[in-house]
């Protein structure tokens, strides 16, 4: 293992060229490539090459430092890096801004969807593009994931329209009209009340845009591929509904 803290050794003591960064960045991302997709890699042999080639000048140590910059530089974006070159503290910033840059030149996007979120639609998005890439190591996830305070703007609800929703479907899901999958924590069969309408597209707080729905027949009104139909067939179903009309702000 090479030593967090070792200064770079090299046959030239001259300042790495961009186009010698550039040769060492894509060599890195290649092995990020297949690190994150379970493919195996030699970062030995990788080293090797990079001598062979443009970094013929270099050391060994020297190009294994430049891969523990580019570690530092992944780890400031807070996108994932090679677990077996950790990030070399010991490097200023203009040393990682300059790598950051080169790193954009090169093609870090297929790392976006990596970098944490605390907005509920990008994580989605992100989540999305990971399972149609695949993701091939296991995680290792936050041991402590950082909090960011919000605002939100939530709307002040009937009580008695939830209530009398919930009496009116009698312990029966709506929607597929199955049995309440449990008894809540209240004692009561638990299901959910769904504006059909969303609240946030103006839709009502009322009887006839509120529906009882199991959890599974909730999400498939938010989230599903066939949430249109769904929503149509809500319509259909239940007499009380009342068709309202979409309006936006
Ligand atoms: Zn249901
Ligand atoms: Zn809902």
């Amino acid at each position: 293992m090479s030593d967090l803290f070792e200064t770079p050794s090299a046959l030239s003591n001259s300042p790495w060229t961009d186009e010698e960064l550039t040769s060492a960045i894509l060599a890195y991302l290649d092995m990020l490539r297949a690190e994150l997709n379970s493919r195996p890699y030699s970062k030995a042999e990788v080293n090797r090459q990079l001598r062979a080639g443009v970094l013929s000048t270099r050391t060994k140590g020297s190009i294994e430092f430049r891969m523990q910059n580019i570690s530092a530089a992944l780890y400031e974006l807070k996108m994932p890096w090679i677990a077996g070159y950790l990030p070399a503290k010991n490097i200023g910033s203009t040393v990682k801004e300059k790598m950051v840059a080169l790193l954009r030149t090169c093609g870090i996007e297929f790392l976006e969807s990596y970098v944490p979120t605390s907005d509920h639609m990008a994580l989605a998005a992100k989540v999305t593009s990971l399972r149609v890439q695949k993701v091939g190591m296991r995680p290792v996830g936050n041991f402590q994931p950082a909090m960011v305070s919000t605002i939100t703007t939530s709307y002040v609800r009937d009580p008695a329209v939830k209530a009398w929703v919930l009496q009116a479907a009698n312990g029966r899901c709506e929607g597929c009209d199955s049995q309440a999958p449990f008894v809540g924590n209240d004692g009561l069969p638990y299901l959910e009340v769904h504006h059909v309408m969303p609240l946030a597209s103006h839709g009502s707080d009322t009887t006839t845009n509120a529906v009882a729905l199991c959890p599974n027949c909730h999400r498939r009104c938010h989230s599903s591929i066939d949430r249109d139909d769904f929503k149509l067939a809500l319509y259909q179903k239940i007499p009380r509904l009342i068709v309202e009309a979409p309006t936006a702000d």
